[in-house]
């Protein structure tokens, strides 16, 4: 993917109706517009930052069916996630993982309830689990989590789910949507959306952010799956329309791997306050983290609260040995999740389904909300299904469900670069051609020179964060060490994109800007 050529492309298509404009390039946008690509529509996608840059770079990185919904009794939708959570770990084996779970247990009831209510987890996944649930004593229990408190331990159920980077699964995407042939663009603002002369919908006017250049596109369909920010595309549609949402924030600690010291996973289901708390491996690390907490406002870039990071250290510290720290926090990331707010009572709020909703406007608009990371595949295909069935795009049949995002099978993983997909041994040639090119950047970090200079060439990065954050994941393993190789990333961009010293001197500054929210 080469941003210039991209954009050329465009103009030189100035005239095309597009079967589909979808805006917002996160899990949703990207899903739309692959799964429209592999039907053989006419796709164009539009992301007014970078690829993931909102909620979809900020999860807490599970593919799963979402144990805590089936304690909420939502079974449909659990049964629904596990079957996807099974096709994501088939199709993109080099991002995903099988992640083992231990649940604590204290009390004789809790052994009962989550024994068998993770069999019935397992029973739900069908021939997609990922393996079987079981309880283990308090010795097993500990010899597993060395470091989880003992005091009034009784046991433990081990269960399975699925884990991966979810960034790199957005470029997944957008890179197999552009193989089949539709057009991904990050940096391009949706302002307006053009009407024909009875109301409905056939075009749009974008913004490139990186030239200013305004363009006016024509289509037959326009998506809304800008998440959190869906209201700001109905207000397009509608100046009337009332605001449908209300953020709720996540927020994520990362921790050194010796807080855990453990391949396993803790999932506290029920705090003794009734929140949950996770502590799961992420790359050589741990993310640490527990529920939301509603805001009023809505961001690209939310900040944490210091009384929820507070909140986390001090639930972590009841059921770990080594208490986090302040200080030992290697990143803080805050992201946010559409609530429903009551339209006549914006004060009040109730949780939306984790289910996504699918809306069409009286002028066209469809618009997705909701919905998980695991799902994006399935509500992908319900969204083009819908404009199938209400006519607005010609039939044809849907493919993603067998669409592999890599031709590498599980069991031929490269060691580190398989988050590349088929790309690493572009990778590895690099590195053979020059060894220097294969030297860490830096010692906590797990990325190469190698690396920054593919991903510069295939990846359509803007500016240095859309490296640190998104395409390598530094900025979330290790904030300040991130930010300590942000000259040396700015210095490669500037001479592989022909950039100046201003340019190099600036990117270093907005970066330390950004990191401070980080740490
Ligand atoms: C804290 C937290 C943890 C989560 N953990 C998990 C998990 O472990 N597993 C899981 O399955 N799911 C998880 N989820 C849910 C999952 O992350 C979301 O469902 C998913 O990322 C939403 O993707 P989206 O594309 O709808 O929204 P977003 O990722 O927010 O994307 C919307 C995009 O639209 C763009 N946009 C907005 N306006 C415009 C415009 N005018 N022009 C162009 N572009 C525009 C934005 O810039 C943005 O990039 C979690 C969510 C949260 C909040």
């Amino acid at each position: 993917m080469n941003r210039r050529k991209l954009v050329a492309e465009l103009k030189k298509q100035s005239e095309t109706v597009w079967d589909i404009i979808v805006i917002g390039g996160g899990a949703t946008g990207l899903g739309i517009a692959l799964d429209g690509a592999s039907r053989g529509y006419k796709i164009l996608l539009l992301e007014q930052s970078d690829f993931a840059k909102a909620t979809s770079s900020r999860s807490t990185k599970l593919v799963h069916g979402g144990v805590r919904y089936m304690a909420q009794g939502d079974l449909l939708l659990v049964m629904e996630a596990l079957h996807e959570r099974g096709l994501m770990l088939k199709n993109a084996p080099h991002l995903t993982f099988n992640q083992e779970f231990v649940i604590p247990i204290y009390t004789f009831w809790d052994a009962l309830m989550y024994t068998v209510g993770l069999k019935f987890y397992d029973l739900l996944a069908g021939r997609l689990s990922m393996g079987k649930s079981y309880f283990i004593n308090r010795a097993e229990t500990l010899s597993r989590l060395p470091l989880l408190k003992a005091d009034g331990l009784k046991g433990g159920v081990v269960y399975h789910d699925g884990q991966f980077d979810d960034s790199r699964m957005a470029f997944a995407l957008a890179e197999s949507c552009a193989e089949k042939g539709g057009i991904v663009l990050n940096y391009f603002k949706v302002t307006t959306l053009l009407k024909d002369e009875r109301g409905r919908i056939n075009g749009l006017k974008a913004t490139d952010i990186a030239s200013g250049e305004e363009f006016n596109l024509k289509a037959n369909l326009v998506i809304n799956a800008t998440g959190i920010f869906a209201d700001e595309v109905a207000l397009m549609d509608n100046p009337d329309s009332k605001p449908t949402i209300r953020p709720s924030q996540g927020v994520h600690i990362v921790l050194d791997k010796s807080f855990l010291r453990s391949e396993s996973a803790i999932m506290i289901p029920k705090t003794d306050d009734g929140r949950v708390l996770f502590a799961i491996p992420w790359y050589n690390e741990v993310v640490v983290g527990t529920t939301d907490t509603p805001l009023d406002k809505i961001s690209l870039e939310p900040v944490a609260l210091e009384k929820e990071i507070n909140f986390i250290l001090q639930t972590a510290e009841k059921y770990l040995i080594k208490p986090p720290r302040r200080e030992d926090i290697l990143c803080i990331f805050a992201g946010l999740r559409p609530l429903a707010a009551n339209p006549d009572n914006p004060g009040s709020t109730k949780e939306v389904s984790r289910r996504h909703k699918i809306t069409l406007s009286h002028s066209g608009l469809l618009t997705i909300i909701g919905g998980k990371w695991t799902t994006y595949r399935r509500m992908a295909e319900e969204t083009i299904d819908r404009a199938i069935n209400t006519g607005l795009l010609n039939k044809a049949k849907c493919v993603t469900a067998n669409l592999k995002l890599t031709t590498l099978a599980s069991n031929n993983l490269s060691e580190r670069l398989h988050i590349y997909g088929d790309h690493y041994i572009d990778i590895e040639r690099m590195i053979s051609e020059n060894p220097g090119l294969g030297l860490p950047i830096d010692s906590r970090l797990p990325y190469t020179k190698a690396e920054i200079l593919w991903i510069c060439r295939n990846e359509m990065p803007f500016n240095v964060e859309d490296i640190l954050a998104r395409r390598t994941r530094s900025l979330f393993l290790n904030a300040r060490a991130s930010a300590e190789i942000a000259p040396e990333v700015a210095g490669l961009m500037a001479i592989e994109f022909g950039y100046d010293r201003k340019w190099e001197s600036d990117q270093i500054e907005a970066y330390d800007e950004l990191v401070k929210s980080y740490i």
